[in-house]
This record gives C-alpha cells, sequence and structure tokens, in this order.
C-alpha cells in the first residue's frame, strides 16, 4: 500500500480543503406554476416540463423526459 512520506501540515490539508466548499444547488423558476425548480428537471410542483404535463402534478418523481 502506498503510504504518504511526510505527515502533511495544517496549513497544507486547509488548502486542499480550500476547493471542498459545497456550492448552493441551481435552481430555476417554473414558468407554469413559479415554484423554484432544477433547471431541464420535470417540475416537482405541478409535473409541467416545456409547457406541457408530463407527470401527474404533487408527485415527486424521477422522470425521463423526451420532447
Ligand atoms: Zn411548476
Amino acid at each position: 500500500m502506498a503510504v504518504p512520506k511526510k505527515k502533511v501540515s495544517p496549513s497544507r490539508r486547509n488548502m486542499r480543503r480550500s476547493h471542498e466548499a459545497l456550492r448552493a444547488e441551481a435552481h430555476a423558476e417554473c414558468p407554469n406554476c413559479g415554484e423554484l425548480k432544477r433547471p431541464h428537471h420535470v417540475c416537482p410542483s405541478c409535473g409541467y416540463y416545456d409547457g406541457r404535463e408530463v407527470a401527474p402534478a404533487g408527485k415527486r418523481l424521477k422522470v425521463v423526459v423526451r420532447t
């Protein structure tokens, strides 16, 4: 097993972790109901995508949309 030669200093450890912050999840307003939804996804509150209803409203589901 590969073993680190030297202990990583707190400074180097923290420099490495400076890139590990989580970014805010992308969101967009649904043009049908105005609820916030993920872009390029079926709206979880009204079930609309690209101007038409593709899934029953109110249900959170994983749906593949072909248009
Ligand atoms: Zn919606």
